[in-house]
């Protein structure tokens, strides 16, 4: 087995919207008919199962709170997805939903690391050795809160966010889609290396 040191595995965290599936313009995806895949999402997944990489998804979900869709309803999409990625050879271990407005002050909603943090201890996650694939500046607060390494994408909000997370120094690298951001780390050879093999 490879992609686990002597206890903790590593993982790749994946934003939802802006990263899987397209972003819904001034709303929220509240139904299934809503839920757009973006290209390579299953793809990208499906390449971290085969190199032994745990794949979490985290995002936040204020429609819940607004009471614009209720937690099951949310649950549901999140069933549905799940499933269509199965069907693609692609496995997610966990999917982290912040149900909060931004005013409750939670320590779930992204850029808080809540769900990065309860996701590494439910699974026994080593957060350095991790990833956190994201659209927005938001998600890559929350990697650098939880001291995992932040990959912007451009197929979300990363295309117009990227300039301010660079001025900010807030991603470790930066790329189109989520498959790029998977194939750079492969790239990274953590897996192979031996010097990460302790
Ligand atoms: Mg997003
Ligand atoms: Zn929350």
């Amino acid at each position: 087995m490879f992609g686990v040191s002597a206890s903790r595995a590593s993982a790749v965290f994946l934003d939802r919207d802006g990263v899987l599936n397209e972003n819904m313009a001034g709303g929220y995806v509240t139904a299934w008919r809503q839920f757009r895949w973006l290209p390579g999402a299953a793809a990208a997944i499906a390449l971290l199962n085969k190199q032994g990489w745990k794949v979490f998804v985290v995002t936040n979900q204020a429609c819940i709170a607004k009471g614009i869709a209720s937690h099951a309803a949310i649950d549901g999409i999140h069933d549905r997805m799940l499933h269509e990625l199965r069907v693609r050879g692609a496995n997610v271990s966990g999917v982290y939903v912040c149900p909060h407005r931004p005013e409750h002050g939670c320590s779930c909603r992204k850029p808080r690391p809540g769900m990065l943090l309860q996701a590494a201890e439910e699974h026994g996650i080593d957060l350095p050795a991790s990833y956190f694939i994201g659209d927005s500046l938001t998600d890559m607060r929350a990697a650098q809160a939880a001291n995992t390494q932040g990959i912007l994408v451009r197929s979300g909000l990363g295309r117009s966010q990227e300039e301010e997370a660079r001025r900010l120094q807030a991603a470790g690298h930066y790329c189109d889609t989520v498959l790029e951001a998977v194939q750079y780390i492969t790239r990274q050879g953590q897996l192979h290396d031996p010097k990460r093999r302790v």
